[in-house]
């Protein structure tokens, strides 16, 4: 069941942006374009998955490095674990992941095979096995894994970490891959999330960005799931994609909130062609401004207002029931670099191609591409490449961004303090606020800032005024929506 035309386009027009469709009545709920746009929309800006953001990383940080952080770890804390599993059937055009298409599963069960070394290398580091509360499968396609290739991974961590008290484990899944089999083990084996990239049911723009599945073929996964041991489901969204319209969106999100995912994340797409050749394709057709991706956002937001979700942050939708909800509830809400969460681990150890690590002090990335992680692997048995160690403003500037990202608020004075840092150590920041407080996006109440809610999608640009880093960076970041 779909609300939206089937047909495809014959020919899509080929033009600069285009700004507004003035028949489009979400772009009602825009208002008038003003000066204090200017302020923010269309910035380009990090999205603060961490701070200082993976950009910034440097080479020069090592295994070694990595290897003497972990061994000067707490004996009890529990961490977090992520896997990275970059390969996907084919590669949809919008892709921004470090991830590559392949037919040939033998590729992938060779790099199991490193993966699996790493974590026992790793492991190793310690006599008594870490306690995991946290476990995420990211990509690419974590279910192009069969699932005997799934049992080995789990097999490995059972014998590496303790894994008997964890309170979540997620896998990201493509939807078109999902068989009965696979979510039947992935339910045998413990795992509590499934995430589902969706972004959009519309057959037209799917036809465009090279990922055809239908809502049928979403719904039937989701029974699935539903049928199984699988307590949760997430769907990944995304506005900003040629042929979309705030409308359009619109009926994205109703078709989505009929199936109930517990979560939403709606992401605005990040057109960064330089670095992700393939999106040079999408330029053909018409990519929305940031008018036209405001209007989307502000539609599908109040889609899932309607029905019933609760807004997280900037760009997360949780069911008022969902851990998510209760953790922005009770002040416990996180983010890392899948997002935001409810995981309060403060170490997150990454295996595979590209992932992150991070304790506390510093953080720690593997080679990017399977073949020199593999290699790496092969010859020291770790793939540490580059990170970056971090220095108390390092620090006290995370804690400000994290917390901005979080609650749309900070108190300065309190997070300075608990770093020991002065006040006038952020009074260059304090300063750039200003246009902001005067044109009413952000609001000042003695040394906390809060922004105004019609203007979260402005957060990135407020914690951007915040980070050290975004000057020096030659890496490009996206557009704030
Ligand atoms: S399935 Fe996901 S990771 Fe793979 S190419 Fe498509 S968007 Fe990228």
């Amino acid at each position: 069941m779909t609300g939206h035309a089937s047909f495809l386009p014959s020919a899509v027009p080929s033009s600069d942006e285009r700004e507004f469709d003035l028949d489009d009545p979400f772009i009602g709920l825009l208002g008038q374009k003003t000066g204090r746009d200017e302020l923010w929309l269309g910035k380009l800006v990090p999205r603060y998955t961490s701070y200082p953001p993976a950009t910034a990383f440097q080479e020069g940080v090592t295994a070694l490095d990595y290897k003497a952080a972990l061994a000067a770890l707490p004996a009890n804390d529990p961490i977090s674990l992520y896997l990275h599993i970059p390969f996907c059937q084919s590669l949809c055009l919008y892709c921004g992941c470090n991830t590559c298409a392949t037919q040939r599963h033998e590729r992938v069960t060779n790099y199991l095979g490193f993966v699996l070394r790493e974590i026992q290398n790793v492991a190793l580091i310690r006599e008594t096995p870490w306690p995991v509360s946290f476990l995420h499968f990211g990509g690419g396609s974590p279910n192009f894994l069969s699932e005997k290739e799934f049992g080995l991974v789990f097999d490995s961590l059972a014998r590496n970490f303790d894994m008997s008290s964890y309170q979540e484990i997620s896998v990201e899944m493509d939807p078109r891959l999902i068989t009965q089999a696979q979510i039947k083990t992935l339910s045998m084996l413990g795992v509590t999330r499934v995430s589902l990239g969706v972004q959009d049911f519309d057959p037209n723009v799917q036809h465009i960005i090279g990922r055809l599945q239908s809502y049928e073929l979403v719904k039937a996964a989701c029974a699935l799931i539903r049928n199984s041991e699988i307590r949760s489901i997430n769907f990944d969204l995304m506005y900003g994609l040629p042929m979309q319209s705030p409308t359009s969106v619109a009926e994205t999100a109703q078709e989505a909130v009929m199936l109930r995912p517990d979560r939403i994340s709606l992401f605005s797409y990040a057109h960064l062609p330089h670095v992700k050749k393939h999106q040079k394709v999408l330029e053909q057709y018409i990519l929305p401004g940031p008018h036209a991706c405001l209007a989307m956002e502000g539609a599908a937001r109040q889609v899932f207002k309607e029905a019933g979700y609760v807004e997280i942050g900037m760009d997360h939708f949780a069911l008022p029931s969902d851990s998510l909800s209760i953790a922005r509830q009770e002040g416990r809400l996180h983010r890392n670099f899948q997002g935001y969460t409810d995981d309060t681990a403060s170490t997150l150890l990454g295996f595979g191609a590209s992932s992150i690590g991070s304790t506390s002090m510093a953080y720690f990335q593997n080679a990017r591409s399977p073949e020199a992680y593999e290699e790496a692997i092969r010859k020291d048995g770790f793939a540490t490449t580059r990170g970056l160690r971090l220095s108390g403003e390092d620090r006290l500037r995370a804690e400000i961004i994290e917390t901005l990202m979080c609650t749309l608020c900070v108190n300065l004075e309190e997070v300075c303090r608990k770093h020991h840092y002065a006040l006038a150590t952020l009074s260059e920041e304090i300063e750039a606020l200003k246009p902001y407080e005067q044109c009413g996006i952000v609001s000042r109440q003695g040394n906390t800032i809060s922004l105004a809610l019609p203007y979260r999608m402005a957060v990135r640009v407020i914690a951007s005024l915040f980070d050290k880093t975004v000057r020096r960076i030659d890496t490009p970041v996206s557009r704030a929506v």
